[in-house]
């Protein structure tokens, strides 16, 4: 038996990256995926075709994860097309790097509505699904940034903070309906969003890393999959550190 046969899971921002990598994963352990992604483009179109080859019943849906409205929408058409939502990895994130002193307000209300408000939209709506199945799996895609704070990074660790404190407050509050709430933190992981970093910085944080690796977008995958399934049956409202070792 496959670890997530019979799940249905929603990942948001998934037409690339560590939550496409993730889709992958739960498809191959037999979960059915429901994704999102900003726009119906050739990368959701291509990550629908990969995960129907692996068998399990696939649809990319295009919606604003930083939009409660849109949010709604979006999960009442998913829980028609799939039934159930056992669950739920709010994965969608984007950085807007800056020093405070020079940071703008749209460079700060762009990454908390886009990282964190996102999760809330989509708890939200999820919540009363599993409540009333008495199970479900919610997985915070936070950061070691969200851990320990960075330089230039304010706005986008204040938000993968708050993703963190937000999986411990829902494990608690609704921990007696079976649902359990956690957060990863990836370390360095080799994706679109890390290689838009210039060279220098790259090296800096290579530095940081006692395995002597950037992590794969598997390495996060293999940890989602064990939190989403029954493997990890009485772990909630923790936050695990997937990161080499990093020192930060
Ligand atoms: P990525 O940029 O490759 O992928 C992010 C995906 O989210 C993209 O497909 C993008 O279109 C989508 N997205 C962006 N805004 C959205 C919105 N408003 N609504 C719906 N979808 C939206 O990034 P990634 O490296 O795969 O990162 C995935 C998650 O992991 C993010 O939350 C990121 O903060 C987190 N993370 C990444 C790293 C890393 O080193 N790559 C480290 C720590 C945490």
């Amino acid at each position: 038996m496959k670890l997530l046969e019979g799940k249905v899971a929603l990942i948001t921002g998934a037409a690339r990256g560590i939550g496409k990598s993730i889709a992958v994963k739960f498809a191959q352990e037999g979960a059915d995926i429901a994704f999102t992604d900003l726009n119906r483009d050739e990368n959701m179109e291509a990550t629908e075709k990969e995960l129907e080859a692996l068998g399990v019943k696939a649809k990319g849906y295009a919606s604003n994860a930083a939009d409660f409205a849109q949010t709604e929408e979006v999960v009442g058409k998913i829980k028609e097309d799939f039934g159930h939502i056992d669950i739920l990895v709010n994965n969608a994130g984007i950085t807007k790097d800056g020093l405070m002193m020079r940071m703008s307000e749209a460079q700060w209300d762009a990454v908390i509505a886009v990282n964190l408000k996102s999760a809330f939209n989509f708890i939200h709506a999820v919540l009363p699904i599993m409540m009333r199945q008495r199970q479900g799996s919610i997985i915070n895609m936070a950061s070691v940034v969200g851990v320990h704070g960075n330089a230039g990074q304010s706005n986008y660790a204040a938000s993968k903070a708050g993703l963190i404190a937000l999986a411990k407050s829902i494990a608690q509050e609704v921990g007696s309906r079976g649902i359990r709430a956690n957060a990863i933190a990836p370390g360095f992981i080799e994706t679109a969003m890390t290689a838009a970093l210039p060279d220098d910085v790259r090296k800096e944080w290579a530095l940081k890393i006692p395995l002597r690796r950037a992590g794969q977008v598997e390495d996060i995958a293999n940890v989602a999959t064990f939190l989403a399934s029954d493997m990890s049956s009485y772990i909630s409202g923790q936050v695990i550190q997937v990161d080499g070792g990093m020192n930060m």
